[in-house]
């Protein structure tokens, strides 16, 4: 797919080199220029203290060598992995939220080599210029190489008059039609996972499993994305290049976005309204979407959100339709070329209850985990089905609702199986609870306990300060609950706190805060 972008870009009189290839803090970069850039930066590599092979045709390359890239979402960051991936690298992206310890991590995990003794191995870490100190630390624990990322350059309204030297570069390229480095099956890309059950495990991914299409914001700012949907808005009089017209998010950033707006005045609630309607579609996924959420979504924009489940490991497998009946509470069915099988406890396929664990096979799957050989064999059980680690059930009309991780999410309390998602779904319609999470804690009686971790709306919560009115107690919460739950999903311990840890991606890893509370209550 490189290759033929290469050529396209390349060959004389084609459009392709002139259009908008990436779009960030309101500067556009052509194909010309990123490729050009990709192209600068494939050679740095090659040339740049790393032990390079060469293929049948005597170019050098980096034979699977990883590269850390570390930017904010920006040209250079496209232009990086691009770059690798010309110089026959392994690209690790990563964006610069994660906190320093998980960075150190994840970029310890993937650039150090296999075998640890191997000092041939050696890889390098590219920065843009605003994180070169820590990441020269980085770099320096790790073993790595540091460089800067060369920044792409102009605009591509520049195009004509500064680049035109450029050609030459990109003509080489062409001569490396068939650069050995870079084949369907071999690794492309090694994403690392939320960490939400653990430390991040590095996915890897070949060229074949990639496809990929983004517009880059630097980072997400509730105000900006507001502002970035008035400015698209109406999109007939914007250039259409200008206009925003999908976007999607994690849960947590529709819940802000409706606290947003929420805090602004009429006026510019009318218009900020009108602009995201207009988008053609908003989707949501990477964790459960309340559906309180999706209702007051749909009633500012008018659009219902198309939600879907995807992991790192296939990067999509089940979604609600683009045309037809998006249902809240459910992920929708299997995309096209996308098997499932549902695992029951016993090992075997469940076909007969739809409840169980998730196994997904599909042409977007990933290779293998990095340096985890026991945790890649132990995901896979036969016919090349991925375990997903989520139990699902599959409603009357076939669409699939997650219960939520087998080993974090789906408790036994007193001989009954429930799913911490569904008793969550109920509890977020109370109007004292913004935000809330379902664990099961250690049972003498009952196995487990139900134990609800409840974030009081600041308003409501306010206001029943005012009236010396405690925010909520389990007894008011069991009375409301008792119309919606049976009475063995009804929590039996309820906290309340000022907000839930959430990690990079918005997600609460349930299995740290299973175990801190579990020594809290013995
Ligand atoms: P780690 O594997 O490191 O513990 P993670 O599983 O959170 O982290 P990701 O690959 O980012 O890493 O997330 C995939 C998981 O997100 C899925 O296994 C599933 O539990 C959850 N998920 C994704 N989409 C949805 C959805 N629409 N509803 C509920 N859960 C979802
Ligand atoms: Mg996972």
């Amino acid at each position: 797919l490189l290759m033929e972008l290469v050529k396209a870009v390349a060959s004389k009189g084609s459009q392709t080199g002139q259009s908008i290839a990436v779009r960030s803090e309101q500067k556009s970069y052509s194909y010309h220029q990123l490729i050009s850039s990709a192209w600068r930066i494939s050679t740095l590599l090659c040339n740049g203290g790393l032990k390079t092979a060469v293929d049948l045709k005597g170019n050098k390359h980096l034979g699977g060598i990883r590269i850390g890239i570390v930017a904010k979402p920006c040209a250079e960051f496209v232009a990086g992995i691009l770059g690798t991936w010309l110089s026959g690298g392994v690209a690790v992206p990563l964006a610069l939220s994660y906190p320093e310890a998980e960075l150190l991590h994840v970029m310890n995990d993937s650039v150090s080599s296999t075998e640890p003794s191997s000092s041939h191995d050696i890889s390098m870490i590219l920065s843009t210029e605003d994180h070169q100190e820590l990441l020269k630390d980085v770099a320096a624990k790790t073993a790595a190489h540091f460089s800067l990322l060369p920044p792409v350059i102009g605009t591509s309204t520049e195009l004509d008059q500064s680049h035109n030297g450029e050609l030459n570069v990109i003509e080489r390229v062409q001569g490396i039609e068939n650069f050995s480095a870079i084949e369907d099956e071999k690794p492309a890309l090694i994403l690392y996972t939320s960490g939400t059950t653990g430390k991040p495990k590095g996915v890897v991914h070949t060229h074949r499993s990639i496809l990929a299409q983004v517009e880059f914001m630097p980072k997400f700012s509730i105000r900006g994305i507001w502002q970035r949907w008035r400015e698209s808005y109406p999109r007939k009089e914007t250039k259409v290049d200008d206009a925003i017209t999908v976007f999607t998010g994690v849960p947590t950033m529709y819940t802000r976005l409706i606290q947003g707006y929420e805090a602004m005045d009429p006026e510019l609630q009318a218009i900020s309204a009108l602009a995201a309607g207009q988008l053609r579609l908003m989707m949501c996924g990477s964790s459960a979407l309340p559906l309180p959420i999706m209702q007051q979504w749909e009633a500012i924009t008018g659009h219902r959100l198309l939600e879907r489940y995807g992991m790192t490991e296939f990067v999509m497998a089940i979604s609600n339709p683009l045309r037809g009946v998006r249902k809240g509470g459910t992920v929708g069915k299997p995309l096209p070329g996308v098997q499932v099988k549902i695992l029951a406890e016993d090992g075997n396929d469940d076909d007969k209850s739809g409840v169980g664990e998730l196994c997904v096979k599909s042409p977007s799957l990933f290779k293998g985990y990095w340096k985890l050989p026991t945790v890649t064999e132990e995901s896979f059980i036969d016919g090349g089905f991925f375990k997903t680690g989520d139990a699902v059930r599959v409603d009357e009309d076939g669409y699939y609702i997650i219960l939520g991780r087998t080993n974090a999410d789906i408790m036994k309390a007193g001989g009954y199986k429930l799913s911490a998602l569904e008793i969550e779904a109920v509890l977020l319609e109370h109007p004292v609870i913004s935000e809330c999470c379902i664990l099961g804690l250690p049972d003498r009686d009952y196995g487990e306990a139900v134990c609800a971790i409840v974030v009081p709306d600041a308003e409501v919560k306010r206001k029943r300060e005012e009236e010396l009115k405690p925010a909520l107690s389990l007894e008011e919460l069991s009375t409301w609950a008792k119309e919606k739950l049976a009475p063995y999903k009804l929590p039996t311990r309820l906290l309340l706190w000022e907000s839930l840890p959430r990690n990079a991606m918005g997600k609460v890893n349930k299995k740290d805060l299973k175990r801190k509370l579990a020594a809290d209550v013995q």
